[in-house]
């Protein structure tokens, strides 16, 4: 695409801004949080609509699994060159209850909007939306893509991660439209793996005050486990244990049974999630009347800087260029879905949704005049790798 015809695409995407914001408010105003499959639906049915006039195949997954969490959105545009399909990455669900709204309503001004779920990642998918409808305006896609919207993500993605899979493993690339990292919009090209534990401690119970010491209390032994778990952390090294939920005891004049701590671990290399596993695998009770017991595992693997997902960062960056500002890249410590198709081995860019902070905060906002140019950045890159094959 040449300069002048890029500089027009920015222009008529310039040009849709009030019609993106008033997209985007429809989609806000549709409440959708993890776990309601009904609010889901009824966003899906809202987004399917809006691409139904681009003429693609529209499919609604109902995800296999035992809870019902909503329908999976996929969206297929063919195109000239199906061996080398791109895929767009994003979910609907957020992070905040029904009744959020109340507190947090939609509130637009020329440089802010904001509500539940605006940053992280309703205004993405908004954006995907302009930017293929640029597209196509201008003629028939230059390669197949595929948009994928997942109704799990912010709780780990449990029935939809199958299908994320398989439909990363048919693309030649995945582009995630997950926020892009605050506050400069820099894209993500790595991000830290997620685990998560929980250390169950069973003590033996005695009343406190008749029976003191036939007890072995779970919290105390808890306590002394968390002070060990605390020293694998290697923050330098992006390695971090961190116990967040610790609960136990039944009644102040008893001597706990049973104690429980939720840690949360991020890392950066396989090879740490391995050391950490080991290591908590090898707790021993201080008080040899006490058991520990270890649950839990690795949820996300870390997406890691790859030769691959640079070159996918340095075309992104020189679009970003051409468009006129300038697109740094950045690692984060919170996992995504596309945590999951770079461990598959498939070239994922991530961060390529809207420019904003405060994401699962009452703060979250996405900056109005970015929609636009994130939008435009979307349609090059996506005509850039496919002038690549
Ligand atoms: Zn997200």
């Amino acid at each position: 695409m040449s300069i002048g015809s890029r500089s027009a695409l920015l222009r008529s995407l310039n040009a849709e801004l009030p019609a993106m914001v008033a997209t985007l408010r429809r989609y806000i105003e549709q409440e959708s949080p993890s776990g309601l499959p009904e609010a889901i639906a009824a966003l899906v049915a809202l987004i399917a609509d809006d691409f139904a006039a681009l003429k693609p195949r529209i499919r609604k997954h109902k995800l296999p699994g035992t809870t019902n969490y909503g329908p999976a959105l996929e969206i297929d545009f063919g195109g000239p060159r199906r061996a080398s399909r791109l895929l767009l990455l994003g979910h609907t669900d957020t992070v905040y209850p029904l009744g959020t709204l109340r507190n947090m309503p939609w509130h637009a001004t020329a440089s802010r909007l904001c509500g539940p779920g605006v940053f992280d990642m309703k205004a993405g998918i908004v954006q995907a939306l302009f930017a293929l409808r640029a597209l196509l305006a201008r003629g028939p896609l230059p390669c197949a893509v595929t948009l994928l919207l997942v109704p799990d993500e912010e709780i780990g993605s449990p029935v939809s991660r199958l299908l994320t899979e398989r439909l990363a493993l048919r693309s030649r690339a995945v582009l995630v439209l997950e926020p892009a990292a605050a506050p400069d919009g820099a894209c993500k090209t790595s991000r830290k793996g997620i685990a998560r534990y929980t250390l169950r401690v069973h003590g033996v119970a005695a009343h406190a005050g008749l029976d003191f010491e036939r007890g072995a209390s779970a919290i105390v032994e808890a306590a002394r486990q968390v002070v060990a778990i605390s020293t694998l952390s290697r923050p330098d090294a992006g390695l971090t244990l961190n116990p967040g939920i610790i609960s136990g005891g039944t009644r102040p004049n008893v001597v706990a049974d049973l104690a429980e701590v939720v840690i949360d671990v991020r890392f950066r290399t396989a090879s740490q999630a391995a050391r950490v596993d080991a290591a908590l695998h090898k707790l021993r009770p201080r008080d040899a009347r006490c058991k520990l017991e270890i649950l839990g595992g690795v949820e996300r693997a870390p997406f890691e800087r790859t030769s691959a997902t640079v070159r996918l960062y340095r075309l992104a960056a020189k679009a970003a260029e051409e468009l006129g500002f300038r697109l740094p890249e950045a690692a984060v410590g919170g996992g995504s879905d596309g945590n999951l198709t770079a461990a598959l081995g498939i070239p994922t860019l991530d961060g390529l949704g809207a420019v904003g902070d405060g994401a699962h905060s009452p703060d979250e906002f996405v900056m109005t005049r970015e929609m636009p140019r994130r939008a435009a950045l979307l349609a090059e890159l996506i005509t850039a790798l496919a002038a690549e094959e």
